[in-house]
């Protein structure tokens, strides 16, 4: 690898930086690359996080390799625990505090980070937002001794904790501001199917109100709602939600949106600059999830190779790691007429469009065996 070669830089050692230089390998072996991280670099796959107990891992037997490893293996240089503060486009630099480095081409891979909640009471360093490996490390050290745990956000991660904590033989409550679980992706019927499954693993659901202040007691810790009922437990995980991260492309002048914008080919506003996984707004779309980013991963290889190449994306279901219940969802891209079959907790439901095409779905239990039949006649999300 040539020493005296202008890089290409990779910010961020999540799936998405490590799937997109693996593919970039394959198209070229020679070209510096150096990847920076804040984090230690180990490559594990964020979905894992929410499976520990069921598959009986420790947060260390989810680390695959770490990041010397993964650096022999790419031909890449790494830099660990190592935090990017700027990016000037116009020179073609990015900064980590004073020390400048020089890229030819630059690839944001940065992520997403937990939405920010502020709790009143005196138990903040309790509160654990779990989004990478180490956070999870923290956590499960934390958790050693303790036997009730409460979740706030039942979204699709609070859900999964909960089922997984549960399965890990602890007392689980869940609460939230809506009025069913995994709102922004599950129709009612599916949502309370797998509320139901939950239920019947002792997990306790208290739907509405938001929990405004933690206190420690000789006992543990007492949350209180917002509706005025108590909760006792001994650790507490924020799962509100992920946004984003925005802040070092705004300050340097990259167009953002609801993620870093970037067309197919994964360019942000800056010729030089792309963006994929979790920070990236691509044609659009935001989506949180693995298959998106593996799909960019392989497209954006192929350009910084020289090859320029659009991504696009299949249609691309949702696996919801809820073994009690088990779910799979496509949320439909737009309004329809949903058709709904249920029983017990086995629910088929259909969106169709006027014309009777399928738009998306939402399986649980028996009937996520539906699925591949189903698969086919979905519509792609990015033709
Ligand atoms: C518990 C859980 C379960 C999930 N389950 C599923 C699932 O079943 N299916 C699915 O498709 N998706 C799932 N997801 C989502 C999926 O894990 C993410 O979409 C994916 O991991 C995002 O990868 P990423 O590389 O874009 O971001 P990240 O993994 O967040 O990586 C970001 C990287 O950027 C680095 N970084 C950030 N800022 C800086 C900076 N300023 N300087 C240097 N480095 C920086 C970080 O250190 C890190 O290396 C789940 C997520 C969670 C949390």
């Amino acid at each position: 690898m040539s020493q005296t070669q202008v890089p290409v830089i990779v910010i961020g050692t999540g799936l998405a930086g490590y799937n997109l230089v693996k593919e970039f390998r394959k198209q070229d072996a020679e070209t510096p690359v150096l990847m920076i991280t804040a984090d230690d670099g180990c490559n594990y796959s964020k979905p894992m996080l929410s499976t520990g107990f069921t598959k009986g891992k420790s947060a260390s037997e989810l680390a695959m390799a770490d990041a010397g490893k993964m650096a022999e293996q790419l031909n890449v240089t790494i830099r660990t625990n190592t935090r990017v503060t700027s990016i000037d486009p116009e020179t073609h630099t990015i900064f980590i505090g004073e020390e400048s480095i020089a890229y030819d081409k630059l690839v944001l891979a940065w992520g997403a980070e937990p939405v920010a909640v502020r709790i009143e009471g005196d138990a903040g360093e309790h509160i654990f937002a779990i989004n990478d490996l180490q956070d999870y490390a923290n956590f499960r050290a934390e958790l050693d001794d303790k036997k009730r745990v409460l979740v706030m956000g039942a979204g699709l991660i609070g859900c999964e904790y909960a089922n997984d904590l549960s399965n890990g033989g602890y007392e689980v409550d869940v609460v939230a501001p809506c009025n069913q679980i995994i709102p922004n992706l599950l129709p009612e019927p599916a949502a309370s199917a797998v509320q139901h499954g939950l239920e019947g693993l002792g997990v306790k659901f208290h739907l509405g109100p938001l929990v405004r202040r933690v206190t420690q007691t000789e006992q543990g810790l007492i949350a209180d709602l917002s509706n005025g009922e108590q909760v006792e437990t001994d650790i507490i995980i924020s799962a509100i939600g992920l946004r984003p991260r925005l802040d070092l492309a705004v300050k340097a002048g990259l167009q953002v949106n609801q993620g870093i914008c970037v067309d197919r080919s994964l360019q942000t506003s800056d010729a030089d600059i792309y963006a994929l996984g979790d920070c990236a707004e691509v044609d659009g779309k935001v989506l949180l999830y693995v298959m998106p980013l593996m799909a960019s991963a392989r497209a954006l290889a192929k350009t910084l190779a020289g090859q320029p190449t659009d991504v696009s994306y299949g249609a691309m279901p949702i696996m919801i790691k809820t073994p009690v219940v088990p779910v799979v969802v496509s949320p439909p891209a737009t309004e329809g007429l949903w058709d709904i079959e249920r029983s017990g907790v086995n629910v088929k439901a259909l969106c169709r469009d006027d014309a009777g095409a399928l738009l998306g779905y939402a399986l649980t239990g028996t009937c996520v065996a539906d699925k591949l039949a189903l698969n086919k006649e979905l519509p792609a999300i990015l033709k």
